[in-house]
């Protein structure tokens, strides 16, 4: 058997991934534990099934989380950073946000310190699934948040603090702005630099997907240098990367009567509270969707509720070097330990890194059992509560069923 290796990249950028490659994972806090046993099951059960004595995953964990803390008093270690970027793809469960630790949030953490931009989220109904909309099935949306800025970027005073005294007396005296007394102060930093590098890759998304669009979701008509800026530096960047790709929706109706010419992606955009109305109205309208960082956090969990939930929303957090693959949704404590929770969102996850690594056949089969099994009708307790007639599993039953429905 060949040793297993690390991914590596050629010299023109491309993944060269070893047919037995070592993948770090993080287990996760609460109901991580219960989540990765499914996924790593499901994930495993598709390679070999798709690729039987040819290629196989080996797992590597890394202590990260409460796990990391009871075993070297570290949420996360420099080491375990160091891991990801070495090894260029990882998956991750959910990760308290511990109280008081000095760390803002772990998930933050990892994003800012491995630079990874680009939160991807894709949006797409699985047919049975429940959901509110009337023709769920038109949802086939993917979201790119801007995931290192804005006000995210934790630059903040609270009220009453020496920071804030400090900043509102230059706003109020050097600035002339007019501040109520005592204001908690939060900065919303949106860069060219940023901007650009994320709406380059939904664009590069929507080409190698054949995405009909890319609308850059902003609140530029009241934070006109913030978010009205992340608006015109999309569409700098579109036109001067990719030209001969895409037209502007201006340029839509100016020059081609509204009908997109083959083969060109439209470049659109919308105001951010509009965009809420129109997802739902008119969902057909959307496919790529490029956001700055809060507009991005709003807009995954309401569309993923359009499509079934957290517990089916994939997700992934990528940068031109490496990507963390992880669930969308918390560590839902109350459910911690009790093998009971949805594992979908892992799952799909670990579809979405199968397909970044190039394993696309086993990606497609368990997105493809995971569909049968929710129409058999045996699915966890969130989705149970909305099927009528439907058997509730538990989530380790629920993986097994994914798997069996590969065979
Ligand atoms: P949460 O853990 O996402 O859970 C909220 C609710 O969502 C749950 O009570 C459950 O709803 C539903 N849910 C979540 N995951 C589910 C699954 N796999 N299957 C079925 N239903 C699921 O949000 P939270 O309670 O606000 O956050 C808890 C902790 O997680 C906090 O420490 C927070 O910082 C952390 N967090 C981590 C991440 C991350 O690691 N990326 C993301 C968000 C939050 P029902 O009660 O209706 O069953």
């Amino acid at each position: 058997m060949d040793q297993p290796g690390k991914i590596t990249k050629n010299s023109s950028g491309e993944l060269i991934v070893p047919d037995h490659v070592i993948i770090p994972f993080i287990e996760g806090d609460g109901i991580g534990p219960d989540i990765w046993r499914a996924t790593k099951a499901v994930i495993d059960g598709a390679v070999n099934i798709a690729y039987p004595g040819e290629r196989k995953i080996f797992w590597h964990e890394l202590f990260v989380g409460e796990k990391g803390f009871k075993k070297d008093g570290q949420w996360l270690s420099d080491e375990a950073l160091g891991e990801i970027k070495d090894h260029m793809v990882a998956i991750k469960g959910p990760l308290t946000t511990p109280v008081g630790e000095g760390i803002r949030s772990l998930n933050v953490t990892i994003r800012q310190k491995l630079d990874l931009f680009a939160c991807i989220r894709p949006v797409k109904y699985v047919d049975s699934v429940p959901s509110p909309m009337k023709n769920p099935q038109k949802i086939d949306m993917v979201i790119f948040r801007e995931n290192t800025e804005d006000v995210y970027a934790g630059i903040e005073w609270a009220s009453g603090s020496p920071g804030a005294e400090k900043v509102s007396a230059f706003l109020r005296d050097v600035m002339g702005a007019d501040l109520p007394e005592n204001s908690g102060i939060g900065i919303k930093p949106i860069s060219p630099g940023n901007t650009k590098r994320l709406v380059a890759k939904a664009i590069e998304h929507a080409i190698e997907n054949e995405y009909p669009s890319v609308t850059l979701m902003h609140k530029g008509n009241i934070m006109k240098f913030t978010e009205g800026a992340f608006r015109n530096w999309g569409y700098e960047v579109a036109i001067e990367k990719f030209r001969d790709k895409i037209i502007t929706e201006e340029e839509l109706y100016d020059n081609y009567d509204g009908s997109p010419p083959e083969g060109k992606i439209v470049i659109k955009d919308r105001i951010a509270d509009m965009m809420f109305q129109q997802v739902l109205l008119r969902p057909e309208e959307f496919s790529v969707i490029a956001t700055p960082n809060l507009n991005g956090d709003y807009i995954s969990d309401a569309l993923a509720a359009q499509v079934g939930g957290l517990g089916m929303a994939p997700g992934a957090n990528i940068s031109n070097e490496c990507g963390v693959f992880e669930a969308t949704h918390g560590t839902a404590p109350k459910y911690a330990g009790l093998d009971k929770v949805n594992p979908s969102s892992l799952i799909l996850s670990g579809a979405m890194m199968l397909d970044h690594i190039g394993w696309n056949v086993a990606a497609e089969l368990i997105r493809s059992s995971l569909q049968a099994t929710v129409k058999s009708g045996t699915v966890t307790y969130d989705l149970a509560r909305q099927i009528p007639g439907a058997k509730e599993i538990n989530c380790s039953a629920f993986g097994n069923e994914i798997v069996r429905h590969m065979k």
